[in-house]
């Protein structure tokens, strides 16, 4: 498919129920809650400008009733705010993410995680549109506290450090979310999204799991950065989309930034020898230094495991796929590179 082809309309979705942007729509997160509105039956409208979501993520969207898509960016204000005078509900999952990407594109990685975010807002707010707005784990920053509840503190370093700029403009846009819901009364709750994975993941700005895998599914080492010994809890994409659909749905949470993700806390080198162990791979583990992977400096953040108690209490959330699932889950997706090389087997 070119990219002239990218705006399309499969129909007249005037009769059904909810109308629901979602910003990044062509995103990893994205197209899985596109995929799932749909399916009950929403007017569905797909934002993106495709920097780095991925047209097959919403390609095989089009054959739903009530899915259109738009080519644009969330920093074009009179765009966003004719599509948020069509909708309902809105998801904001714009963004850009990924560690490699934040490193390397640090000033556009501000502009479209603040700037959008406030356009966002501010069409929310002038159209009374309910709104989520998807934020990340890493506003805790190094707060080594595990698990950690949404009250804890954030604790990053200087504001001159690069690899904070993603975590600032997120703190950022939930201080403008909560002040547009306490001083404005616009309906806007936060999710802080914990190490979401599964398909249609790409591993090309850091995301571990489907870098591993794919390692793994090649027969190639995976590529532990520093000791391995700093950890993760990661949740699967379709179990996070519950949990935003369910936080959007109910008032209770509005003006609330709400974890969610899935408290296994695993470490990276555990990861590691559970992919190839689940892949099935002749694959070893290369420890990579830090300096090596993300350039000289670079500080990780040593744990991360959510505490969703909250979550549990207003929405009933309860992610039930586990690390296992979710390597299935990517591997099968590569079943027939795998099936191509002779170095590995899905048992
Ligand atoms: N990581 C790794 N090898 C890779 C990619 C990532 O060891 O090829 C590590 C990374 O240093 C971090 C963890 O895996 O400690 C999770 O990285 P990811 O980029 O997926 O997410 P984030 O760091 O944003 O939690």
């Amino acid at each position: 498919m070119s990219s002239d082809e990218l705006a399309w309309s499969c129909n007249d979705a005037s009769n059904t129920t909810t109308s629901t942007l979602i910003t990044g729509g062509a995103g990893f997160i994205g197209g899985h809650l596109a995929e799932r509105l749909l399916a009950a039956g929403h007017h569905v409208i797909c934002i993106d400008d495709l920097s780095t979501g991925s047209v097959s993520n919403v390609a095989r969207l089009s054959d739903y009733p009530g899915f259109e898509f738009v080519r644009g960016s969330v920093l074009d204000e009179k765009l966003v705010d004719g599509l948020m005078s069509r909708v309902d509900t809105a998801f904001h999952l714009a963004a850009a993410v990924g560690v490699q990407l934040i490193l390397q594109e640090s000033l556009l990685g501000l502009r479209t995680n603040i700037q959008g975010t406030e356009n966002v807002l501010d069409c929310a707010h002038r159209h009374g549109v309910r709104t989520l707005i998807a934020s990340t784990s890493e506003v805790y920053g190094k707060n080594p506290a595990a698990p950690l509840r949404e009250d804890d503190d954030r604790l990053i370093g200087s504001p001159l450090i690069r690899r904070w700029s993603y975590s600032e403009a997120k703190a950022l846009d939930e201080t403008m979310a909560y002040l547009y819901w306490s001083d404005l009364g616009t309906p806007v709750v936060i999710a802080r999204l914990f190490n979401v994975a599964g398909p249609k993941q790409t591993g090309r700005y850091g995301m571990v799991i489907p870098r591993f895998v794919d390692q793994a599914l090649r027969g190639e080492r995976l590529t532990v950065y520093g000791d391995g010994k700093q950890t993760r809890s990661f949740c699967h994409v379709w179990d996070a989309v519950d949990g935003l659909i369910a936080l959007l749905e109910h008032p209770a949470t509005y003006g609330k930034a709400v974890n969610i993700g899935r408290p296994e806390e695993v470490s990276i080198r555990q990861l590691a020898e559970r992919v190839i162990a689940v892949t099935g791979s002749v694959s070893t583990i290369e420890h990579v230094p830090y300096a090596d992977a993300y350039g000289d400096g670079f500080e990780d953040t040593m744990r991360r495991v959510p505490d969703i108690a909250l979550a549990r209490e207003l929405v009933g959330f309860d992610p039930h796929l586990g690390l296992d699932d979710i390597i299935m889950s990517v591997a099968a997706e590569h079943g027939s590179a795998a099936t191509n090389g002779s170095t590995m087997s899905l048992g």
